[in-house]
């Protein structure tokens, strides 16, 4: 791999301010084509325990610090990242396969919250208290939880890390993190820049391994640990929170989604077109939030569908650093074999493919963007997470039903609204049992609001404040006077 900083390109483990090998080695390939990028090392659960020792030896020397003297080592770690965006966006559009200029937003977007948070950090403040006893002064404080260990899947490699170390970072906390194996070039790119921004050894480690059962009792077990932050499957999820059970570690979860997409017949038509094909059709669909079921008032159907048709149309597929490339391949040819599946369900149980429905001869792991009418709830392809480029449109007829339908399934992260009525749009918006609604808008993860979900997709928030309060102990002060 070719970059203007070749610095950039690790392949072994950062453990306590070291880069080291592991026994064997894990091989990154472009999901693209299948070409070989690099060999990195096969970290091991023994290697997470010494990432784990590491945080928790660092941890007393970066909690005295000053929130200011924290922000100035995470403000050039920021500013190291923007100097190397270009490097960072190959890198990870190499190894994961979303188009560049996808990539690029990426880093940027990953970028803001180290900055965001670095500032954040200022404000830790706590309260006095009104006290309820002449005799006593009551306070609190807000100190870091201690060690956080995390583990983060390959869709968005470098943002979901960031997204977790630049809030506990910020607050005083020291980070063990764990990527997807699909995508470890990215991640350790970030540390290898953590590392010329000068985060003294061991605030910052990272196990890249194929063992991830063995490295996750780990980083959920080992009594150093104050707080595990996952982003990934419900099901793995789940697995994690119950290993977090037995030492009551603090924990947060951004788990899988079925966002409900409603389009209502006083929508926008453009708007609702271009918002639709924004969540579902980006990063080739392989989002949390990314549309899911998509119902379209009875009235709006058949021009909804006509737009969309001819929206999805003009994208441009192939490999993500080619120019004009708007949709690349799916991370590996399971996932595409998958996103067939659900076609072949539709089809079998009545569904109508519009366009595309099949692989494509690019790659073993292409597969055409998708428009499927017809589509009925109990269908697979509306109660499972799709994570492909494809969008299944249902019909509807009033507004109660539709709310009814959106809500009826087991996650609850992101959902979206089309409505030109603002009464209507601020009641359905308050009906929907999601953590995150977008109204007229398809694109909405910023650094500034929380992100997180209900139900069965998670526990907790990343960004915003909210996102910095997952990294605080609250401790309750009071002193007899
Ligand atoms: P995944 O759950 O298979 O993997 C996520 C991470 O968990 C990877 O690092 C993987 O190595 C690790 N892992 C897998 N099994 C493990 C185990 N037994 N013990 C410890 N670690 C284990 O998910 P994925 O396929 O990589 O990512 C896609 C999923 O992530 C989707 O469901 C998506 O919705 C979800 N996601 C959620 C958010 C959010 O913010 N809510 C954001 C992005 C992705």
């Amino acid at each position: 791999m070719r970059l203007a900083n070749q610095d950039l390109l690790k392949n072994q483990n950062y453990i306590g301010g070291e880069w080291r090998d592991g026994a064997s080695a894990i091989e990154v390939r472009d999901p693209a084509n299948g070409e070989l990028l690099a060999r990195v090392a096969d970290g091991s659960a023994a290697d997470a325990k010494s990432a784990v020792a590491a945080a928790s030896a660092a941890f007393p020397a970066w909690k005295s610090k000053t929130a200011a003297e924290r922000a100035a080592v995470l403000k050039r770690w920021h500013q190291l990242i923007l100097e190397n965006a270009d490097d960072l966006a190959r890198i990870l559009t190499l190894e994961q396969g979303k188009p560049l200029a996808e990539a690029k937003g990426e880093i940027a977007y990953g970028a803001s919250y180290i900055e965001w948070y670095a500032e954040e950090c200022r404000r830790a403040y706590g309260q006095t208290i009104p006290t309820h006893n002449p005799a006593m002064r009551l306070s609190t404080i807000r100190q870091p939880v201690g060690v956080v260990t995390c583990i983060t899947p390959w869709n968005f490699p470098n943002a979901m890390i960031t997204r977790k170390a630049a809030p506990a970072l910020a607050a005083g906390c020291t980070v063990v993190i764990k990527p997807a194996m699909e995508t470890p070039l990215s991640a350790l790119a970030l540390c290898a820049l953590a590392e010329q921004a000068g985060l003294p050894a061991g605030t910052i480690n990272m196990v890249v391994g194929s063992d991830a059962p063995g490295i996750g009792k780990v980083l959920t077990q080992d009594a150093r640990v104050a707080k595990f932050t996952f982003t990934g499957s419900t099901a793995v999820g789940k697995l994690l929170m119950a290993q977090c059970a037995s030492g009551v570690k603090k924990m947060s979860m951004e788990l899988g989604g079925n966002a409900p997409f409603i389009v209502f017949d006083d929508a926008h038509l453009d708007t609702a077109v271009s918002a639709c094909v924004a969540t579902k059709m980006r990063n080739a669909g392989q989002t949390c939030v990314s549309a899911n079921r998509i119902y379209v008032h009875e009235a709006m159907h058949d021009a909804f569908v006509e737009k969309l048709r001819a929206a999805i149309t003009e994208l441009k597929v192939g490999h993500g650093c080619d120019e004009g490339v708007t949709v690349g391949p799916l991370i590996h040819r399971r996932a595409a074999e998958r996103v067939n599946d659900l076609v072949q369900d539709a089809i079998a149980a009545g569904a109508r493919v519009e366009l595309g429905g099949d692989f494509l001869s690019h790659g073993e792991n292409y597969f055409a963007p998708t428009l499927i009418t017809g589509v009925r709830d109990e269908m697979r392809i509306a109660q499972e997470e799709i994570f492909g480029p494809l969008a299944p449109v249902q019909k509807f007829s009033d507004e109660a039903e539709v709310i009814r339908r959106a809500n009826d399934t087991p996650y609850g992260l992101a959902a979206y609204v089309m409505s030109e009525n603002i009464r209507r749009a601020n009641r359905v918006v308050e009906a929907l049992d999601y953590g995150m609604v977008a109204c007229n808008a398809g694109v909405f993860s910023t650094t500034v609001a929380p992100f997180g979900g209900c139900k069965e997709s998670g526990i907790g928030r990343e960004g915003g404040v909210e996102g910095m309060a997952e990294f605080y102990e609250t401790k309750y002060c009071c002193f007899g006077v």
